[in-house]
């Protein structure tokens, strides 16, 4: 079983909660291959951008890709080091090292290919822990894809290694009828299909980036949209079908 597991801005945005998310992936790696795609921590992307725009309103897209690609060096970094603190190897990666090729769209820019040499630590037993959200062009400028775009990184690297799953851990414990922050009785789905949820999510659904699925729909990867405060709990499969 090979599993890629995405934690957003929230699950990562202290230092325990990123302690919290490295015992979650210790504990999946006893029964699958584990790659890991991580977010900036919190609101950090929010105080980059205003950085930024404290210089011009108008900021170089190019050299505002490289400033917003750093709050996922950040977290990567400090995610690898709480798995290796806790007994679980691990190395961290930016977009050039795992060759995360895109085209030069700043700001929105689109994955043509991916290297992703996930095998060589999986031959050692180390996870590879990835800054979601970058990319990297043929002439290596950074890019990013557009926010929220953590959930398309992920997905383009399960496509990538042929993953069984790629498990999307965010704040809420899956998929609901309606924003579950916002409608006091949302229900929460069981499973969704990859059309009902990018209806959903080009209709504002945060929940997940609209590019994440239609790539998943686009390679047949399934969905598991999963809460990292309720790791136990197996979330919303959005797949072709039930089956997954
Ligand atoms: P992350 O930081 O993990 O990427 P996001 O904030 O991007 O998390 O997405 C999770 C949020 O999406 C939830 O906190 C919730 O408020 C919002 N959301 C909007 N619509 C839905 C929905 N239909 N089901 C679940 N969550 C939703
Ligand atoms: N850090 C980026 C953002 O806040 C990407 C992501 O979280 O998916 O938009
Ligand atoms: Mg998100």
């Amino acid at each position: 079983m090979k599993i890629v597991m995405k934690f957003g801005g929230t699950s990562v945005a202290d230092i325990g909660k990123i302690k919290n998310v490295a015992n979650i992936i210790a504990e999946q790696r006893q029964t699958a291959e584990i790659a890991v795609v991580v977010s900036a921590m919190g609101k950090t992307t929010n105080a980059l951008t205003n950085l930024a725009h404290q210089i011009t309103d108008k900021p170089n897209l190019r050299e505002l890709d490289a400033l917003l690609s750093t709050g996922e060096c950040t977290s990567v970094a400090l995610l690898a080091m709480a798995l290796n603190a806790i007994g679980c190897p691990a190395r961290s990666y930016n977009a050039l090292q795992m060759g995360i090729w895109t085209d030069d769209k700043f700001g929105d820019a689109k994955i043509k290919y991916i290297t992703a040499p996930i095998w060589q630590d999986w031959s050692k037993g180390t996870i590879p822990v990835i800054t979601g959200f970058q990319g990297i062009t043929y002439n290596k400028d950074i890019t990013t894809l557009g926010r929220e775009g953590s959930d398309t990184s992920a997905v383009a690297i399960a496509a990538a290694i042929g993953a069984d799953y790629c498990d999307i851990y965010t704040d809420v414990d899956g998929v609901y009828d309606a924003d579950p922050n916002v409608v006091k009785d949302a229900k929460k789905l069981d499973f969704v299909s990859y059309d009902d949820m990018l209806k959903m999510a080009n209709n504002g659904a945060k929940v997940l980036h609209p590019r994440s699925v239609m790539t998943a729909q686009q390679h047949n990867i399934p969905i598991r949209v999963r809460g990292t405060f309720t790791p136990e709990d197996l979330g919303t499969l959005v797949a072709k079908s039930r089956q997954k």
